[in-house]
């Protein structure tokens, strides 16, 4: 079958590892079904594969991409047939033990076997088959294709995530997103419009400002000094009440100059750079709170699904390219110009 791999890692020039090739398709094993894939989003987890940061892989070459939406193709033997073979379905992205505390409490994303598909021993999407747990199948919402489909598991369930759950935003809340257009800002900004909130959307590029803007943000700040003087204008003095927190170094100070007193970063990612000032003295005194957050449970995933069928909320979607030009994909990934999530299709 047609793959995406990587045959190693790269520090510097991670796509000098990234083939398009032929490998063998796999044979589910016991739990897990095989699906014909229909379409795989790409996520900036499979540069940092490529680059040899985070959970590596056993073994080389590795099948990179987490999300796929497809069809069910085969079952592993003793594994519940709970969709029939040729049904369309896709996938939640996250792989856990089932039988911890962690598993059998409410946040299985906890679980110390917390893995992510391409990680550990798990083969990734970006292929004409991939082996999926029989039990991390959803039936996709009517409302979206199956490219759209694709771009749910990992970007808009971290947002969905982000938003809801460690953000705990209601409707009417206000929300700062740092940076605009990646895959995660437009899955916040999407998801965040569509629950009633009010959207703040930060970039250095006046471009990606006014395009923010046309897809319906409330708010643009350009990043820097004048950032939080207008954040605050904004918000009637007060500061906002979660920042969505990806970039890292370049923002960190000003998300934590825009929050109200009391209010939450949440933080899943660090695309540039892991290390800024942590300005404790701010957190303390204005009582701010700094969330992680990674992926999420499959209650959320569950609860993702029914918001986008009930609210209309598509995907937004940069470009699709057939599997054998993924290499363009990956490209435009690497360059951040994408606006929105990059596609790979398969079928
Ligand atoms: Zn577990």
């Amino acid at each position: 079958m047609l793959a995406a791999y990587a045959t190693g890692t790269d520090a510097n020039q991670p796509l000098s590892k990234l083939e398009v090739g032929e490998r063998e398709a796999p044979e589910p094993g016991r739990g897990f079904v095989r699906l014909a894939v229909g379409a795989a989003a790409l996520n900036h987890h499979d540069l940092w594969t490529l680059r040899g940061v985070g959970v590596a892989p056993a073994s080389f070459p590795r099948t990179l991409g987490c999300d796929v939406a497809g069809r069910v193709d085969k079952y592993g033997p003793d594994t519940p047939e709970n969709y029939p073979v040729g049904t369309e379905v896709v996938a939640h992205a996250v792989i856990t033990c089932g039988s911890c505390d962690a598993c059998l409490g409410p946040d299985e994303t906890l679980c110390r076997r917390f893995a992510l598909l391409t990680e550990g021993p798990y083969e990734g999407t970006l292929a004409q088959y991939c082996l999926i747990p029989a039990k991390n199948l959803f039936t996709i919402p009517h409302s979206l294709t199956i490219e759209e489909a694709a771009c749910l598991p990992t970007a808009y369930l971290t947002a969905y995530r982000m938003l809801f759950t460690k953000g705990a935003l209601r409707p009417g809340g206000t929300v700062l997103i740092q940076g605009a257009g990646g895959g995660l800002s437009t899955a916040a900004e999407r998801l965040a419009l569509a629950a009633g909130l009010r959207v703040l959307v930060s970039s250095r590029s006046q471009e990606k400002r006014d395009a923010a803007l046309r897809r319906g943000v409330h708010h643009t700040v350009a990043t820097g000094r004048e950032a939080v003087s207008e954040i605050l204008a904004l918000t009637d003095g007060e500061g906002v009440d979660v920042v969505i927190e990806s970039v890292g170094e370049a923002t960190w100070s000003t998300s934590l100059r825009a929050l109200r007193r009391g209010g939450a970063i949440v933080v899943a990612g660090a695309t540039a750079g892991a290390e800024p000032p942590a300005d404790l003295r701010r957190v303390f005194w204005r009582q701010l709170r700094v969330l992680g957050s990674m992926m999420g449970t499959r209650a959320e995933f569950r609860e993702l699904l029914a918001m986008v069928a009930a609210s209309g909320v598509r995907p937004l979607i940069d470009s699709a390219v057939p599997l054998a030009q993924a290499g363009e994909a990956f490209l435009k990934l690497e360059s951040g110009q994408a606006t929105g999530k990059l596609v790979v299709l398969v079928a």
